[in-house]
């Protein structure tokens, strides 16, 4: 991977920021928040707004949904300098950065299905034992398959074994230097801002590539902001835990670190924050039924 600085210090850079939508359903006012934002911070900085398509998920991903986003966007009237990254063209930099951090021994092949981990835990759990969730409320993947010796990774993984590759947490916080920390300069529901001290720990063997795919958000996130030289990644506050992982991993990787601004989520009158897999009401519907942009904007707690 070339990327073109590993230091913090980007006073000649101009600020580049980037909205990451997923293509698999409608944009909603959570997401014209962020896109907004994004947009807003970037005129006002007279810095450069990226558009980069999330879309390693390629069961998901439709290129309806993407046509949907760049209409939606330029209906806010938000433009872009430049065709947007779209992660599916760029698996081999995903590859990269794990051959990397296999080279460092920091990841290891995962072989347990869900249904296995689930039953490991359970009996784990039945016998007393406290199992680690991670901020998501997943629970820690198993240690087992990081226990097992190289030859007999090398034998499933011949035989066709399916497996996704995880990172060593354990190995991989045992080498750092320092406490991770990132400046935050949003200001979330519990007031964090400033110098946030990361805690990667909390997620456990994270995945890094799928059994499908060979990234996972955490491990493509974490590259495209670098290669693309993000300088502020603002990005909703579900996110911000998530924000320890990509430190951690910037710093595994020699990448540089962004300044971090994680903004309130748009919730529903119940208080549940947006989601397209529940059908939240569109950008393009309301956009139908003749709603105008600066009303999206106020309906998204912009002014
Ligand atoms: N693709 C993610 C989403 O649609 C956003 C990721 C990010 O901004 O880091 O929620």
């Amino acid at each position: 991977m070339h990327v073109a600085t590993t230091t913090t210090n980007r006073d000649s850079e101009p600020e580049t920021v980037r909205f990451a939508p997923s293509p698999n359903g409608l944009l909603h006012l959570g997401h014209a928040r962020s896109a907004l934002l994004n947009w807003r911070f970037a005129k006002a900085c007279d810095g450069r707004f990226l558009l980069r398509i999330e879309d390693i998920d390629t069961t998901r991903a439709r290129p309806e949904f993407e046509r949907a986003i760049s209409e939606d966007l330029n209906w806010l009237g938000i433009v872009w300098p430049e065709p947007p990254r779209r992660q599916s063209e760029h698996f081999a930099d995903y590859s990269e950065a794990l051959a990397e951090l296999r080279r460092l021994d920091l990841v290891y092949p995962a072989f347990m299905s869900r249904a296995e981990a689930a039953s490991h835990i359970r009996e784990a759990e039945a016998g007393g034992r406290i199992w680690r969730r991670d901020p998501d409320g997943a629970p820690h993947y198993p240690r087992q398959d990081r226990n097992l010796g190289e030859t007999e990774r090398k034998r499933r993984i011949h035989r066709g074994d399916p497996h996704t590759w995880r990172l060593d947490m354990q190995a991989a916080l045992k080498g750092l230097q320092a406490n991770l920390t990132w400046q935050e300069t949003g200001t979330g529901p519990a007031g964090e801002t400033g110098r946030i001290t990361a805690d990667p720990g909390v997620w456990g063997d994270v995945v890094l590539a799928r059994r499908d795919v060979p990234s996972s958000y955490h491990l493509a996130v974490t590259v495209d902001d670098a290669l693309q030289q993000i300088t502020t990644v603002i990005r909703g506050h579900d996110l911000f835990a998530a924000t320890s992982v990509h430190r951690l991993l910037q710093t595994l990787l020699g990448l540089p670190a962004p300044t971090y601004l994680h903004h309130d989520l748009v919730r529903d009158e119940t208080g549940r924050k947006l989601s397209k897999s529940d059908g939240d009401v569109s950008l393009a519907s309301l956009r139908q039924k003749g709603v105008r942009p600066e009303v999206i904007a106020r309906m998204a707690g912009l002014s």
